[in-house]
């Protein structure tokens, strides 16, 4: 049962974390397949949106690659479905940059997106990297001592990552609450997009700030646009006012 998934999955220290790639081009498919389980994950693979969802139930992955366009129904609702379910990182595979701009601003609940073509060297360490960034937010969460933090309009449980505006509860992907957690441990001040990528997403290197305003674009959309300012030039800051 679903229900019980968290009970449990990803707790079992010394087994193989368990991927499952969603991906209906067979060659792509093998490729990413072969290469995760040479890395040492344990991998099961499946080509069609109704199946992806039945399978991540069945499987209980601790990470989803999945393709955008599949049979069936498309990555997007395979994100969506899966995500009411159970919190589950997802690495999204997108055809083209705008595609991936238009997911970000959609707010699907990937994790991260890489854009196709890509090395499968980069896909190990994009895997590698979000499931790491999952893990401490897990650990931070069992080790927080107040459970809820009040700013403004805003109430976060930090043990549930659950987040309410006005009393409504806002829905946010893994992501965008690390990002939200990141700005508002430092309400105020201005953090830059480097210094985001770096604590959010772990990017030691400034490439990739387009994903920050992307993702701040998707909290304002669903928090609110009042709460975060942006610095131009520099970066963003949350705000309170009393
Ligand atoms: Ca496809």
């Amino acid at each position: 049962m679903a229900e019980n998934a968290q009970a449990g999955s990803n707790t079992q220290a010394g087994s193989r974390q368990r991927i499952l790639v969603v991906e209906d081009e067979p060659i792509i498919a093998r490729a990413v397949t072969d290469r995760l389980t040479a890395e040492g994950f344990a991998v099961e693979i499946t080509g069609d949106g109704p199946s992806a969802v039945e399978r991540a139930r069945s499987y209980e992955p601790d990470l989803i690659v999945l393709d955008v366009m599949l049979p069936g129904f498309d990555g997007l609702e395979v994100c969506r479905r899966v995500q009411s379910e159970r919190s589950v990182p997802v690495l999204m595979l997108t055809a083209r940059d705008d595609e991936t701009d238009l997911l970000v601003g959609l707010g699907v609940g990937a994790d991260d997106y890489i854009t196709k073509p890509f090395s499968m060297r980069e896909l190990v360490a994009r895997v590698r990297t979000v499931l790491r960034r999952f893990e401490r937010a897990e650990r931070a969460e069992a080790s927080a001592i107040s459970d809820v933090l009040r700013l403004g309009p805003l109430e976060i449980d930090q043990k549930a990552r659950r987040v309410r505006r006005d009393g409504h509860e806002v829905h946010l992907t893994p992501t965008e609450y690390d990002l939200l957690g990141c700005l508002v441990r430092h309400p105020g001040t201005v953090l830059t997009r480097a210094l985001l990528l770096e604590q959010v997403w772990d990017w030691a290197d400034a490439s990739g700030t387009r994903a920050v305003d992307s993702h701040v674009k998707a909290l304002r959309r669903k928090l609110g646009a009042d709460l975060i300012r942006t610095v131009h030039g520099v970066g963003y800051s949350f705000e309170v006012s009393a």
